[in-house]
């Protein structure tokens, strides 16, 4: 085996994570800054009962998926390429939810996209004209049932050589589609330590066929939108954006200014008002500048 190896983090428990190198699946003491998805440069250490690795350096991330607490913000993982927001009718997805996560993504520069989970089920009208909000807005989305595996091997296709994080509320059906793609039970994901002690994961990266990467991570779900600056918030929300260079005056607050292209749009339905409504309230609910 080299003594210097490439990988990448696919495991990360409280003081340990796994690396994946070319070769083997290589135990590393963790150390500072390093998340689920980085790429690190790992120096492999053999004594006589155990390969070890010490993590010499990581490489620069494409995104950085970030958990943001008022000022401060904690990496949660990282070069994830894509984020599927789960939306399902039972459990109610609320447009809040998802509107933050496209939030999320798009500042984090990670592409969302929308799985309508639960498809065997009967879909009502209200739900319908919600996921027509955002095929409106050229959201890539997929009709699937993960439970009846029903189309699954769209979202396989699409996500071909990427890296994913599903998120949704607690049963739109995470782990149901997980496990369909990966084809193991995660909620019983464990790792025996030295000692014969399971521990389990704080966060995982699977690989699964076609170098699809998913990463489960529980510390992903609850991700809160503050923090980011108040005049980002538009980068989330394109097509107020588009609409807000037309507003007459430059410093528009998009609330109640003569001229406001937005407002118009709202006006007459070219803006869906549970857009607006949530641009104004992730923006309004941000302090800094
Ligand atoms: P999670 O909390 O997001 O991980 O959700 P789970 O994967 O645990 O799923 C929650 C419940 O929804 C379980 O009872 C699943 O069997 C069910 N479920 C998941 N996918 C589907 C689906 O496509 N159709 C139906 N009818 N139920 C589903
Ligand atoms: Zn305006």
């Amino acid at each position: 085996m080299e003594k210097v190896q490439t990988g990448f983090v696919i495991e990360f428990y409280s003081n340990a994570c796994l690396v994946r190198t070319k070769d083997a699946d290589i135990p590393c003491i963790a150390i500072k800054n390093i998340v689920v998805g980085d790429i690190v440069k790992i120096e492999i250490v053999q004594d006589s009962k155990e390969t070890k690795g010490l993590i010499l350096s990581k490489e620069p991330r494409k995104s950085s998926l970030q958990k943001k607490e008022g000022l401060r913000s904690k990496t949660i993982a990282a070069n994830i390429t894509h984020v599927g927001i789960l939306v399902t009718q039972e459990p109610k997805t609320a447009t809040e939810f998802i509107d933050k996560w496209i939030l999320t993504s798009l500042l984090s520069d990670i592409k969302p996209f929308i799985i309508n989970n639960k498809i065997d089920l009967k879909l009502d009208e209200s739900y319908i004209n919600k996921l027509n909000i955002y095929k409106k807005l050229n959201i890539d989305m997929f009709n699937i049932s993960a439970k009846n595996n029903t189309n699954i091997n769209e979202i396989k296709e699409f996500l071909e050589e990427k890296c994913v994080v599903f998120v949704g509320n607690s049963g739109a059906g995470k782990s149901t589609l997980t496990n369909c793609l990966t084809g193991r039970d995660i909620k019983t994901n464990m790792l025996s330590n030295n000692q014969g002690v399971h521990t389990t994961s704080i966060s995982t990266m699977y690989e699964v066929d076609k170098n699809i990467k998913i990463i489960d991570s529980p510390g992903v779900r609850d991700l809160p939108i503050s923090g980011w600056k108040r005049n980002q918030i538009i980068h989330g929300f394109a097509e107020i954006q588009e609409l807000s260079h037309n507003c007459k005056f430059n410093d528009c607050n998009h609330t109640n200014n003569d001229g406001c292209a937005i407002l118009s749009a709202l006006d007459n339905g070219e803006t869906h008002k549970s857009r607006y409504n949530n641009f104004i309230k992730f923006r309004d609910a941000e302090e800094n500048e």
